[in-house]
């Protein structure tokens, strides 16, 4: 067993998991609130802390097929969401590398 690395966010806004409570990302880091998640409303942000990546996998979202990863909490391994790997089509490639995060998961801290 190992030590667990958790990194913290400078905030003052910082969305966190909503069962173990480490920061997962800040509010500076949001692309777009429009989104839609396995659980609701979900952000797309630019980058996140304290997640594992799940292996990849093709899925057929609203805007089409997507490389996907889920990513998981890296504290507690609670499902927070998902990262694009690829987009094929053309429009949506901007959110590859990016991350989305389940409103319903995260806790806001800081405002
Ligand atoms: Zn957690």
């Amino acid at each position: 067993m190992g030590l667990l690395f958790v990194e913290s966010l400078p905030g003052p806004k910082v969305f966190k998991c909503i069962f173990c409570k480490v920061d997962s990302a800040s509010l500076d880091a949001i692309v777009s609130k429009d989104f839609n998640g396995r659980y609701g409303r979900a952000y797309l942000f630019k980058n996140v802390v304290n997640v594992c990546l799940g292996p990849n996998e093709d899925r057929h979202l609203l805007t089409g097929l997507h490389t996907v990863n889920d990513i998981y909490c890296s504290s507690c391994h609670q499902l927070l969401g998902w990262r694009y790997e690829k987009a094929y089509d053309e429009t949506q490639k901007y959110k590859e590398g990016k991350y989305i995060l389940e409103r319903a998961r995260m806790v806001k801290e800081g405002w």
